[in-house]
């Protein structure tokens, strides 16, 4: 008996790996679902490395591939893209309009609120501040799959406070996040699981020591070339992701941190035995490291190229480790938002009208501009840079400030830079966006991303190829937000053994995952109770869209 089982083991450990895996059928639901959300991680940058992805990123590419999704709102930001993810809903539903917007109303001296924060804590800002989910008006996937099977886990992992919580929902399981020094979590009186603690370890111990310039593969050769800024004295993009001691900011902007997020997902896999239990299990993960380099070296150098080779590479680990612990998941892989290459870059590599914003449409300077052609006291204006949300001091009068609101919409309009302006009123009574993301004017892109309660009095929408990083010496060189193609197209790739794969270029929104994730995990939605539809995953007849 003892011999037969050891022969019968014997077999099974001769047996293939993906031999052992059965394909399932799609109608046995998922045990696990796993999304993956890669900040930053445009289609452009899929389209470009998709022909040397030999890891993860390739699975993915063959299983059922929507290259053309879209965040499909103006406000193209990190915590707004997040919000979509999981809701099924567009920011304008979320109520997460931008990273930060500003509440005049707030009782504390600091008037901008960050989107995962709780400003009600005394002595807090939007610097240094609680991490919270107060601001997140809908449910997600998370919290669904709990109030229908309490014994269902939701396990968020992510390199950003604001990606964790806002994929994570109102009541994860865990949820840790990376804090610049350590990965913590907001949930009260969380022990730290043992993957944490390790990883917190393991990154205290590497950052003691300073780190090589990685290898430069041969495919990114081409791209090894430094790229001029006005005003700087190296330029960017020769490093390859060579730190000092304790650059903790630096190793945030290297594939160095995207691998220690996935262990941490993994090892918390393994230890709570996610999509091993009674009911369907969640596992988020939000990678950052790819939205760091694109800001801190631009989307087309040689520190992208690695990156995007590295994050191949680990996700092929993480996905084979699951592989080998037999979990049957489903996979799901997105992006937040996508990007732009810095202006310098572009302006030689066939795009001349790529440039820098001009500092005098900062909402600070125009404010001060307007404050003096108007014989104003105060900031005038508040925003967040040179476009998007803005708003007028509520300290002047309401007459004064309709005056300061005509002045300002005139002035911004009249900018070259400056494509067009929306007011709040406008915005309010524009009808909700439908039909495909593409087609939408720019009034209903910003639509999607108008909150009556939390919106500006107008919008700044800025040119095409308009970097709003006025002085690109000083840190940030690229970045997104915009309310244009390039910012708003991602790629939405989803897997599972046994799907059968296949590629629908048409566009989808990341609304969409939502609903197909819920479909696909037979969790029912009531009907209009999301923005987003429900994509039928399965070639043919069948469908994982039952509702
Ligand atoms: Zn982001």
């Amino acid at each position: 008996m003892k011999l037969k089982l050891l022969a019968a083991l014997l077999a099974l450990a001769a047996t293939p790996l993906a031999a052992q895996q059965r394909s399932v059928a799609p109608s046995v639901r998922p045990k696990l679902v796993v999304v993956i959300s890669v900040d930053q991680f445009s289609a452009d940058l899929f389209a470009e490395y998709r022909g040397l992805y030999t890891g993860g990123l390739r699975r993915l590419s063959q299983g059922v591939v929507f290259p053309a999704g879209y965040q499909s709102h103006a406000a193209t930001e990190t915590c707004p893209g997040h919000s979509t993810i999981l809701t099924g809903d567009r920011p304008g539903r979320t109520g997460i309009i931008a990273n930060n917007w500003v509440d005049q109303s707030a009782a504390r001296a600091d008037k901008s609120i960050y989107c995962s924060e709780d400003e009600r804590v005394a002595g807090s800002s939007s610097e240094h501040y609680t991490v919270s989910d107060l601001h997140l008006r809908v449910p997600t996937l998370g919290d669904l799959m709990q109030r229908a099977d309490p014994r269902s886990r939701v396990v968020a992992v992510a390199g950003k406070d604001r990606a964790a919580v806002m994929m994570g929902g109102h009541n994860p399981t865990q949820r840790w996040y990376w804090a610049g020094r350590a990965f913590v979590s907001d949930r009260a009186g969380a022990r730290e699981p043992g993957p944490v603690t390790q990883a917190n370890n393991r990154i205290a111990t590497a950052l003691t020591r300073p780190r090589e310039a990685m290898a430069l593969p041969d495919a990114c050769e081409s791209r090894d070339r430094a790229i001029p800024i006005a005003g700087s004295a190296t330029g960017v993009g020769t490093g390859r992701f060579a730190r000092g001691e304790n650059e903790r900011s630096a190793f945030r902007a290297s594939p160095d941190f995207d691998r220690e997020i996935l262990t941490v997902a993994e090892g918390m896999r393994d230890e709570m035995r996610l999509g091993e239990g009674a009911s369907t299990d969640l596992l988020i993960i939000g990678l950052s490291a790819t939205d760091y380099v694109g800001h801190t070296f631009g989307t087309r150098g040689t520190e992208m190229c690695i990156q995007m080779l590295a994050l191949d590479r680990i996700l092929g680990d993480f996905f084979r480790d699951l592989d080998q612990e037999n979990v049957d998941y489903v996979v799901v892989l997105t992006a937040d938002h996508g990007g732009i290459d810095l202006p310098e870059r572009s302006a030689e590599t066939g795009a001349p009208t790529a440039a820098r914003s001009d500092p005098a449409l900062n909402a600070t300077a125009m404010g001060q501009a307007l404050g003096r052609r108007l014989r104003l006291q105060g900031p005038v204006l508040f925003g967040d840079g040179p476009f998007g949300d803005m708003w007028i001091d509520r300290a002047l009068a309401p007459r004064v400030r309709a005056r300061v609101l005509a002045e300002a919409v005139r002035a911004y309009r009249a900018h070259p830079q400056v494509q067009t302006v929306f007011t709040r009123a406008e915005l309010a009574a524009a009808p909700l966006p439908s039909g495909p993301p593409e087609t939408w004017s720019l009034i209903q892109r910003a639509r999607a991303s108008f909150d009556p309660e939390r919106s500006g009095d107008f919008y700044v929408v800025l040119k095409p190829r308009i970097t709003p990083i006025a002085d690109g010496s000083r840190g940030y060189v690229a970045t997104h937000g915009s309310i244009w193609d390039y910012d708003r197209r991602v790629p939405i790739l989803f897997w599972r053994r046994g799907l059968t794969g296949f590629e629908q270029p048409l566009s989808v929104e990341t609304v969409d995952i939502m609903p197909s994730l819920a479909g696909l995990i037979g969790l029912p939605l009531a009907p209009g109770s999301v923005d987003g539809r429900c994509l039928d995953l399965l070639v043919g007849p069948a469908t994982s869209c039952p509702n």
